[in-house]
Order: structure tokens, then C-alpha cells, then sequence
């Protein structure tokens, strides 16, 4: 793939977390923790985060390359969408200052991490629907809600928790976002049976009457959306570049496959049947990184608006050539596409991820129909 849009310190960038990533095999275990550590370390997972916290100050750009070039060696850290783009960005930009010293070099130096919820069972797309609760009781706050498919929450040390304020409790969501560690009473979870092959679970959350001191509201009560989409954006770049990533790794197990697998004279690879739907998963992924790399460009300048359509597009375009580039690799290993020494047919439905969360396909073209074409709306 060119990187004509980058720099000489992006490209080396790339090539060390590549090199990083191809030594660490693939691994299920708790949460891929030691490989998190140790990409921590080299200072990939904290390098959006400031410097002056134990970052590496660079932005969502080095951090995307980053989560791009693991996917693309088989080691997707899903975790990297969440913990140091979603809860890293929200708590640098609008977090006090004792939440910037609290969380952020840990957040770097991967010794903690933090999960993300505003996926709610009866809101799912709609987060205007969301009823997470917070009340307040003396200077504390009481956290009362439910929430769905949130990844991560047993290896996170808390759980980024977007609610509204009791007076705020319904109309358009005007949310706040608290900090909520594991273990605090009234905070239970449930892990769900997803038909994933991950190391990061996703859980149901149930908080009754959490207690939580004045000090875990992030930033400010009526920072609103504007706060949640400080990460949101992030976020969707993030995916696009977990989808890359899958889409790239299954790409490549294709082609290798491809170039010496022979059933009559040539390798199958010399079939345009075979090979032209390579080539366009090929053009695909190049053409949704060019719009991730816009994407993340826009957001590090500090333009939230052109970023948010920006990282809507590449999050859908990323998304599809990620689902369909596996699907072509599957299709290009025959039967042995579906078996479990290749690896590749868990990928079907890890793909999916990239086109569902954080904002499916649907709600994407919602918005392109509406924000930028403006035409009418129909919910
Ligand atoms: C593996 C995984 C990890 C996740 N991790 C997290 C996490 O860490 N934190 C978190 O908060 N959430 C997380 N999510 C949740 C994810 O963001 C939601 O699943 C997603 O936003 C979709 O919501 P939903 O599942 O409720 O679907 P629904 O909103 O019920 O949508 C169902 C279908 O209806 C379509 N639809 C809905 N409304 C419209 C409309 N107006 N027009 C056209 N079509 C429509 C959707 O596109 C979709 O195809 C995760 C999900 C998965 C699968």
C-alpha cells in the first residue's frame, strides 16, 4: 500500500509497530495484556496523549497508524479504539486537572485502562434514548442505568459512563460523563455470549444507585455533546482503522494463499476470477485509508466539524472494504477458508464489528443523506 499523505517519521512509525506486531503472535488470553504492556512501552498505545502526562503528543493520526499496523499483523487491540482515543482524548481535552494526573500516564503506560459505555438495550443507535441516570446527593453523584455490548469492562480498571443529569433526563441528550471504577458497589456486569473470537469480551452493565464522589464527573456538567464527541470522532477513525487493519491481514493471507495454491496449470492466483476481487479489496482498503487518514488529519487540526463527516465516511468506507476483503480472502482459501489452522473464517464475523459499532452502516448513510445532502429525515 503507498503512503503517499505521510510523513518520514509516520512511515518509520508504521515500520516498527509492524515489525513489534509481526513478533508477537496472535493471542486470546486476558485481554492481550503483556502485548498491550510492551506496545505501551514502546510508546504506541499513549502516543496521542500528551507529552506532559507520559504521552508521545501526537495526535489521532499516529495513534490510528498504530491500531492499522497491529490489525494488520493479525493482532487487532480493539481496546485501542477505547482506552487511550475515547476515554485518553475526552480526559486530555475537558478532564480536570486531577484526572489528567490520575489517568493519563497510566492510560499511556498501559498499567491501566479504561472502557467506554453509551450503548444502552432500549436507546442501541438512538443515544437521545439514553436513561442512565445521574443524581445528585450532597456533593455525590448516584448513577442509576443500563448498558450494552460494552467492551472490555473486566480489564478495565473503570468504565468512561455517558448518562445525563436528572433535570437534563429527557428531550435531547445533553450528556455528562462520569468515571467509574470496576469495583464500586452497585456496578455490576455480565458477560454476554458473543460469537467472537476475541480476547476483549463484551458485557451488559447494570448500575444501581452507584456512588460517586463530585470528582468523577469529567469536565463539566454542560460541556455536553460537545465533550462525548471530543471522543466520539476518535472513535469512528479508530474503527476505520481496526477495519483497514482486519481488512489488510485477511488480504494477505488471501495472496499468499493465491500465488501458489495450483489446481490446474497456474496458481489460482492467475485466474481473474480470483485475482480481480483481490485487486478491488486492494483499491477498497487504499481508498478508506485515504479517507481515515483525512479523517484524522481534520480532528489533530481542531476542525470537530469537518472530522465528524470526515470519520463518519471512512468509518463506512473502512467498514465495507474490511467485510469485504474478508469475505474474498475466505472465498480464496476454498474449504480451507473455513478451517480453523487458517484463521481466517473467525474473521467473518469479527468483520462485521467494523460495520456495526460504534455507528452502524445505516446511521452513517443517515447522516451523509441529511447532513450533507440534506435531504429530509424519516426518523
Ligand atoms: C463487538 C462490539 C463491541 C462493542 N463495544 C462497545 C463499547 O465498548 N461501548 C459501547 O458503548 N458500545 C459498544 N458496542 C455497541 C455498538 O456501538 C452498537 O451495537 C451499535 O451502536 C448499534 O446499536 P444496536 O446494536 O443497539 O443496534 P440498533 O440500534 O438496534 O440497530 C439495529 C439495526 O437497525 C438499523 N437502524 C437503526 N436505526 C435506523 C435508522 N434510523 N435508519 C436505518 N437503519 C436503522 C441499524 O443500522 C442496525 O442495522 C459494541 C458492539 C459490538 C458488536
Amino acid at each position: 500500500m503507498t503512503t503517499l499523505m505521510e510523513s518520514e517519521e509516520h512511515r518509520s512509525l508504521r515500520e516498527a509497530v509492524a515489525t513489534f506486531a509481526k513478533n508477537h503472535p496472535r493471542t486470546l488470553d486476558t485481554g492481550n495484556r503483556q502485548l498491550w504492556q510492551e506496545a505501551a512501552k514502546l510508546g504506541y498505545i499513549g502516543v496521542n496523549l500528551p507529552e506532559t502526562y507520559g504521552g508521545g503528543g501526537g495526535g489521532i493520526t499516529e495513534l490510528s497508524l498504530v491500531l492499522e499496523e497491529m490489525g494488520a499483523a493479525g493482532n487487532p487491540l480493539l481496546m485501542m479504539i477505547v482506552s487511550p482515543a475515547i476515554c485518553g482524548t475526552v480526559i486530555s481535552r475537558f478532564g480536570t486537572d486531577a484526572q489528567k494526573r490520575d489517568w493519563l500516564p497510566s492510560l499511556a503506560d498501559g498499567t491501566r485502562l479504561m472502557a467506554f459505555g453509551i450503548t444502552e438495550p432500549d436507546a442501541g443507535s438512538n443515544s437521545h434514548r439514553i436513561t442512565t441516570t445521574a443524581r445528585r446527593d450532597g456533593t455525590d453523584w448516584l448513577l442509576t442505568g443500563r448498558k450494552v455490548f460494552i467492551s472490555g469492562v473486566d480489564i478495565a480498571d473503570a468504565t468512561l459512563m455517558v448518562g445525563r443529569t436528572e433535570d437534563a433526563r429527557t428531550g435531547r441528550l445533553k450528556p455528562c460523563l462520569f468515571i467509574v471504577p470496576r469495583d464500586t458497589p452497585g456496578f455490576e456486569r455480565r458477560q454476554l455470549d458473543m460469537e467472537l473470537n476475541a480476547a476483549e469480551k463484551q458485557f451488559e452493565l447494570t448500575l444501581d444507585d452507584v456512588r460517586l464522589p463530585a470528582e468523577a464527573l469529567v469536565g463539566d456538567e454542560d460541556a455536553g455533546l460537545l465533550q462525548l464527541f471530543a471522543g466520539l470522532n476518535p472513535e469512528r477513525v479508530m474503527t476505520a482503522a481496526f477495519g483497514i487493519g482486519m481488512g489488510r491481514y485477511a488480504l494477505a493471507r488471501a495472496l499468499e494463499y493465491a500465488r501458489e495454491r495450483t489446481v490446474w496449470k497456474t496458481p489460482i492466483g492467475a485466474h481473474q476470477a480470483i485475482a480481480h476481487p483481490l485487486a478491488q479489496a486492494h483499491i477498497d482498503l487504499e481508498l478508506a485509508r485515504l479517507m481515515t487518514q483525512k479523517a484524522a488529519h481534520l480532528y489533530d487540526a481542531g476542525d470537530d466539524t469537518g472530522a465528524g463527516e470526515a470519520a463518519n465516511m471512512a468509518k463506512y468506507a473502512a467498514g465495507e472494504a474490511c467485510v469485504k476483503a474478508v469475505d474474498q480472502a475466505v472465498h480464496t482459501l476454498g474449504g480451507n477458508g473455513l478451517t480453523r489452522e487458517f484463521g481466517l473464517a473467525q474473521l467473518i464475523t469479527a468483520s462485521r464489528v467494523a460495520r456495526i459499532a460504534p455507528v452502524s452502516r445505516e446511521m452513517i448513510l443517515n447522516y451523509v443523506s441529511h447532513r450533507t445532502l440534506g435531504l429530509p429525515k424519516s426518523y
